[in-house]
C-alpha cells in the first residue's frame, strides 16, 4: 500500500538505527481487529506485536497507547441513547482489554512490559504515575497507556498526546489501519483526493483533516510534538519509520527560533 519513498538523512540516535530515542506509538483498537468485523484477531496481535518488539530492540524506549474503536465507542453508544460519560467509561474499560492482549503477546515472545492505566484497576495494571512510567522506559520495558486520559469526552488519540508530553517522548507514531498517510479528503470514497507528505498541525486542524480529533492535534502543536502518520497494512512500517525511511504524513511545526 505505501510507496516507499526517497529514504531521508535522518542521523541515527540509538545504537540500532533508530532515529529516535524514545516514541509513542498509537495504534486505533482496529488495528489487533485484522479481518475480523469486531474484536481481536490473535495473528493480528501477534504480528503487532512483533514490529513493537522489533521497534524497541533497536534500542529505542518506547510507549504504547491504543483506542477501543474493535470493541466500543462512546460516541456510537451516545447515539444509541446511552449517557454519554457513562458511555465514554465503558470506552475506556475497552482499551483495557486491548492493552491485556498486546501485553500477552509481547510477554509471548520475550519483552518486559508495563501496562499502567488511567482508571485504577489494580488487580490487572499499575495506576499511572507520570514518573513511573518513565522509569518503566528507563529500564528498558515497553510501556503500554490504558484507559485513555481517564477522562469522558476525550479520545485515545488526546491521551497519546498527553502520554507523550508527559514522557518526554519525541514523537507520535500513528499507525492507520486501510491508508498509508494523510489524503485531502477519503482515498476510499474519492479517488482524486491528494496524500500529503507533510503538512503543519495548524493546516491539519484549519482543513479538518481526519487525521486525531482536533483536541489531540492542538495539544500536539502547542507543545511542538510532531505526528508520524503511516500505513500499518504492509508488515514492517512501524520499523521502517523509526529507521528514518521517509514514508507516510509527517505532520510538525517549525519551530520559531528556526
Ligand atoms: N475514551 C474516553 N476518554 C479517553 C479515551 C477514550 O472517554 O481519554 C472513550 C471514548 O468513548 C472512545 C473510546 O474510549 O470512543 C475508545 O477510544 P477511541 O475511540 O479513541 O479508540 P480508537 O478509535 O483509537 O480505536
Amino acid at each position: 500500500m505505501s510507496s516507499p519513498q526517497e529514504s531521508d538523512l535522518a542521523t541515527p540516535l540509538a545504537p540500532g538505527g533508530a532515529v529516535f530515542k524514545r516514541v509513542l506509538l498509537k495504534l486505533s483498537g482496529e488495528a489487533l481487529m485484522g479481518e475480523q468485523p469486531y474484536g481481536m484477531s490473535p495473528e493480528k496481535v501477534e504480528t503487532l506485536a512483533a514490529e513493537i518488539k522489533g521497534v524497541h530492540d533497536r534500542g529505542v524506549e518506547t510507549a504504547v497507547v491504543i483506542g477501543a474503536g474493535n470493541i466500543y465507542r462512546g460516541m456510537e453508544a451516545t447515539a444509541e441513547g446511552m449517557d454519554r460519560a457513562t458511555a465514554d467509561y465503558a470506552g475506556m474499560l475497552a482499551t483495557v482489554l486491548n492493552c491485556l492482549t498486546l501485553q500477552d503477546a509481547l510477554e509471548g515472545i520475550g519483552a518486559h512490559t508495563r501496562v499502567l492505566s488511567a482508571i485504577t484497576v489494580s488487580e490487572v495494571a499499575e495506576p499511572y504515575i507520570r514518573r513511573r512510567a518513565i522509569r518503566h522506559l528507563e529500564k528498558g520495558r515497553i510501556v503500554i497507556f490504558a484507559a485513555g486520559t481517564g477522562n469522558p469526552f476525550f479520545t485515545t488519540d488526546t491521551a497519546a498526546a498527553l502520554r507523550a508530553l508527559e514522557v518526554g517522548a519525541e514523537a507520535i507514531l500513528m499507525g492507520k489501519n486501510g491508508v498509508d498517510g494523510v489524503y485531502d479528503g477519503d482515498p476510499a470514497v474519492d479517488p482524486d483526493a491528494s496524500f500529503l507528505p507533510e503538512l503543519t498541525h495548524l493546516e491539519a486542524i484549519e482543513r479538518g483533516l481526519k487525521v486525531m480529533d482536533t483536541t489531540a492535534l492542538t495539544l500536539c502543536m502547542d507543545n511542538g510534538l510532531p505526528i508520524y502518520v503511516f500505513g500499518l497494512d504492509d508488515p514492517g512500517t512501524i520499523d521502517r519509520v523509526v529507521a528514518g525511511e521517509r514514508i507516510g504524513t509527517i505532520i510538525s511545526t517549525p519551530r520559531r527560533d528556526a
